[in-house]
């Protein structure tokens, strides 16, 4: 047992004694571009992001407005039918799910209404590549 200790430490120290050595040549590397190695949905949403649409598949949380029956609150989406969560009141610890249909406004239990806006979604056949 005592011996398995002794080689152990000795080989620490051995390893510990190799130096390392760097030059200055090695800098000039980059990492390259992730929207060169990028295909299909991860480019799309890099290109949109680069063309300044910082959320081009509507992932974003957004605050209420009104949210009345003739001005409810748009939820945007890239179907006709999007799940919708609602922080009812702002002490609220759970959010109220509902689902959002394109045509059929829907109104919460705390009273605020929702309308769904259909986008229509990127062409898996025409993606970047
Ligand atoms: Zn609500």
């Amino acid at each position: 047992m005592s011996s398995l200790v002794l080689k152990t430490r000795g080989l620490v120290s051995a390893m510990g004694s190799r130096s390392v050595h760097l030059s200055a040549a090695c800098n000039k590397r980059t990492m390259p571009d992730p929207v060169d190695h990028a295909t299909g949905l991860e480019k799309y949403e890099l290109l949109a992001k680069q063309a300044g649409n910082e959320d081009p598949f509507f992932l974003k949380s957004f605050a209420r407005g009104v949210g009345t029956k003739e001005n409810p609150n748009i939820v945007n989406a890239m179907d006709n039918y999007r799940m919708v969560g609602c922080v009812c009141s702002e002490d609220d610890t759970s959010i109220k799910w509902m689902w959002l249909c394109e045509g059929s406004p829907k109104r919460c239990e705390c009273g605020y209404w929702f309308k769904l806006k259909s986008h229509p979604a990127p062409d898996k056949y025409k993606l970047p590549l």
